[in-house]
């Protein structure tokens, strides 16, 4: 990988210490901080400056927001308060309100960054609230360098940039949380708890006209979280067929991994769009990715190079995927996965 550099006269005289603060809007599930937001938060606490606070914004109606804002308060440290509000108008994840809330809670805090993973709520809402601040977001952050020089990637992460942000206040980020991947030490219980404030609703104008929410699906097995998975199995357009792909799945519950497909899987029809990987999907940073007839093309690779280690399987020698595997078997995936279902013990 390349890391570009912008020349010296390009930057800005922008001190790389900073005097402020950070507002994290993260996302919650069942009484818990989501993992990428929690990614969100490490990114947060890693901006260079000692004495700069971090505030978590949690939004959304009933028992599971104050849960998951009372979990938040006691079990991160880098957490100093929890902003907390409570509204029908955030039930759902959709930008308008969202945007018009932290916009809201920007006006009132000041703060010098705000983050949120690059998720697909946060890749809906920050742009948004961005255009509401009359700023431009850095989106993508796979690194840090100070607290306005941050790395990301170009060109389908062929190459890295280094951008400094000289824009006006405040900097907002959307994170890859791949690259901020999460420990337990950082989401310990800590003495101290983080007060708990709740956010004043008064003056929120509650406009939904632009927008409606009409219904949410979620897949009905019990399969881990693609973004989040140890392990992934990924299907290609080898596969051929919806029935086919089921091969996937059923290797894919064995070793308790997500599954994942690419664009020409997912176009075909085989899988629902959501599990697409890519340029155009999602980034995964699994510790072991399994690609069956995948062909490795480059808006492939860019949602899993950066897996811990990669196994191909495919009957072409020469497809590029073995130029990224760590192991690479060339063989007719409608063999091995029969095989390999049959020998792996079950889970
Ligand atoms: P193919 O390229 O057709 O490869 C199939 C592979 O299976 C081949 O290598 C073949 O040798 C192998 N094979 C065939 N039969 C068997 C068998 N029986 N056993 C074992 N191996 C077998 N693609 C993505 O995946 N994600 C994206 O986000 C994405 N974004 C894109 C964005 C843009 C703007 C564009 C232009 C393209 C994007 N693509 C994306 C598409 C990408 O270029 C490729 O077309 C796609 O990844 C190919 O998918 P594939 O590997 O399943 O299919």
């Amino acid at each position: 990988k390349r890391t570009v550099l912008f020349p010296p006269f390009l930057r800005s005289s922008i001190s790389s210490s900073r005097n402020g603060s950070t507002l994290v809007v993260a996302e919650h599930e069942n009484g818990t901080i989501k993992s990428a937001s929690l990614s969100a938060l490490l990114a947060a606490a890693s901006l260079p400056d000692k004495d700069s606070s971090v505030s978590l914004l949690l939004a959304g109606s009933g028992p599971s927001l104050h849960e998951a804002a009372s979990h938040a308060a006691s079990s991160h440290p880098s957490i100093s308060q929890v902003l907390v509000a409570d509204s029908e108008a955030f039930k759902n994840p959709l930008a308008e309100p969202w945007a018009k809330l932290v916009h809201l809670v920007q006006q009132r805090g000041d703060y010098s960054h705000i983050i949120a993973a690059s998720s697909s709520f946060g890749k809906n809402v920050m742009p948004r609230l961005a255009a509401l601040l009359d700023v431009s977001p850095v989106t993508d952050v796979t690194g840090i360098s100070d607290s306005h020089t941050f790395v990301r990637p170009i060109y389908a992460g062929n190459a890295l940039s280094t951008v400094r942000y000289t824009g006006a206040s405040p900097c907002i980020l959307t994170i890859r949380s791949t690259s901020f991947p999460v420990s337990q030490k950082s989401v310990d219980s800590k003495s101290d708890k983080a007060s708990i404030s709740q956010v004043d609703l008064s003056t929120f104008n509650e406009d939904l006209d632009k927008s409606r929410f009409v219904s949410q699906t979620s897949r009905d097995d019990e399969g881990p979280d693609l973004g989040s998975a140890r392990v992934v199995v990924t299907g290609g357009r080898a596969l051929k067929s919806a029935e086919k792909f089921k091969l996937i799945e059923d290797l894919a519950k064995k070793l308790g991994a997500a599954v994942g497909a690419t664009r020409a899987a997912v176009d075909a029809g085989f899988v629902a769009n959501d599990l697409q990987i890519g340029q155009t999907g999602k980034i995964v940073a699994p510790e072991l990715y399994l690609a069956f007839g995948v062909s490795g093309a480059i808006q492939h690779l860019a949602g899993m190079r950066d897996s811990k280690v990669i196994v191909a399987v495919n009957n072409d020698a020469d497809a590029p995927i073995f130029q990224v595997a760590d192991y690479g078997l060339v063989g007719d995936l409608f063999e091995v996965i029969p095989e390999l279902l049959k020998k792996l013990p079950e889970k």
